[in-house]
């Protein structure tokens, strides 16, 4: 069930050259972006936002974080109103931070987590405000390697184990993905059960969300991608992509 996509492997060499950069280059930041904005919106397209995003993990990656501003000024301006240019659901885990895996700043990312990125009443509507209102072109669902939330629903299935207080319930919507990548001895791998959890999420947001998710996808102005995030490498997999 292993699906690394082509960035995934071209990154290896990035990481391996970043490694092997002098100290100095590495400290250089690289110049900040600011995300244009228009009447109070983004006036990125999907795959531009997308391009924001790669591109702030591969500085990331690279130790070249531009640091975004966020004094006085900026807070300033974004007390008039946000302008974020994606919705970006992930799992509580902290060292999953969007904003620190992209090197984005105040405003610019509408974040949506729990543990085991579950999109349930609440985070759907979370969603769907990012879209319906604040005109995101992006939503992007990342689970990560060694979520204790999917592996605690591995075990449920392999182990019978139980969970108290509401962990079991707040466990059950990731129960079917790991299900799915079940092998024929009964064992699951955790990555497969990440990944197959992020890729049903992102088919639901696809294909069986409500008319104000999927008309915007088929008038090409909103774009759903499931990622993977790589906890020692820094990485962020964009693996499930929407084709073309
Ligand atoms: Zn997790």
């Amino acid at each position: 069930m292993k699906n690394y996509s082509r960035r995934s492997m071209l990154a290896v060499g990035a990481a391996t050259f970043a490694v092997t950069a002098s100290a100095a280059q590495a400290q250089q930041p690289a110049a900040f972006r600011p995300v244009p904005t228009k009447d109070g919106f983004t006036t990125l397209t999907s795959d531009e936002a997308l391009q924001f995003l790669i591109d702030g993990n591969n500085n990331f990656l690279a130790g070249k974080e531009s640091g975004p501003p966020l004094g006085p000024q900026r807070r300033l301006e974004l007390a008039k109103g946000q302008a974020p240019f994606c919705a970006y659901v992930t799992c509580s885990d902290s060292r999953v931070p969007p904003e620190l895996l992209f090197g984005r700043g105040l405003g610019e990312l509408f974040i949506i987590r729990n543990a085991g990125n579950t999109v349930d009443t609440a985070a759907m509507g979370s969603i769907e405000f990012a879209v319906a209102v604040l005109k995101v072109p992006l939503v992007v669902v990342m689970g990560h390697e060694k979520c204790g939330a999917v592996d605690a629903a591995c075990k449920v299935i392999m182990e019978d184990a139980r969970f108290p207080g509401a962990i079991d319930d707040m466990i059950h919507p990731i129960l079917p993905a790991a299900l799915g990548v079940r092998d024929k001895e009964g064992k699951i791998n955790l990555e497969d059960a990440v990944r197959e959890n992020v890729r049903r999420i992102v088919h639901r947001l696809r294909n069986e969300a409500d008319p104000i998710m999927l008309n915007p996808q088929r008038e090409g102005k909103l774009k759903v991608v499931g990622a993977y995030y790589e906890l020692a490498r820094g990485l962020v997999d964009f693996f499930d992509q929407p084709k073309a």
